[in-house]
């Protein structure tokens, strides 16, 4: 985690993180499976992100302070590849606008429009998205 993230933790408190269920260790994967729920027969996400309030199970620490994974080496898909708003100078608006959700200014760029028509209970951006309702 870079030093920013390690003082903000907001996308793994605003996002369902959902991936392949064969990321979990069950199936030869890393992700231990206790910490993950079942959504379909084809998906898992982490414990604790499938709901309106949503929090990773490994997240410790309290967002927007310190914060850390417990599982970060054995950690999902969408959370390797979640990218912190500047890195590579690109405007992440996803991580502008977890961060906004727990009164945190983006780190770069700024979309107003985006961070005032999106709420919370959406999915992380991830290669694995499930299908719309
Ligand atoms: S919301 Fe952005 S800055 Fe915060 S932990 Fe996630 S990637 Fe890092
Ligand atoms: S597994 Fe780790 S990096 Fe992924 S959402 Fe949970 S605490 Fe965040």
């Amino acid at each position: 985690m870079s030093n920013e993230c390690l003082s903000c933790g907001a996308c793994c408190a605003f996002f369902r993180v959902s991936f392949y269920w064969a990321e979990a260790d069950d199936a030869g994967g890393a992700v231990p499976v206790e910490l993950t729920e079942p959504v379909t027969p084809f998906l898992r996400c982490m414990g604790g992100t499938n709901q309106r309030q949503s929090r990773c199970v490994a997240l410790q620490g309290e967002p927007g302070k310190n914060v850390s994974c417990a599982i970060y080496h054995q950690r999902p898909s969408p959370c390797r590849e979640f990218t912190r708003s500047g890195e590579n100078g690109i405007t992440e608006e996803a991580c502008n606008r977890a961060r906004a959700h727990y009164g945190l200014p983006p780190l770069y760029g700024t979309d107003l429009l985006s961070l005032t028509i999106h709420s919370a209970a959406t999915d992380r951006p991830s290669r694995v998205q499930l299908p719309p309702d």
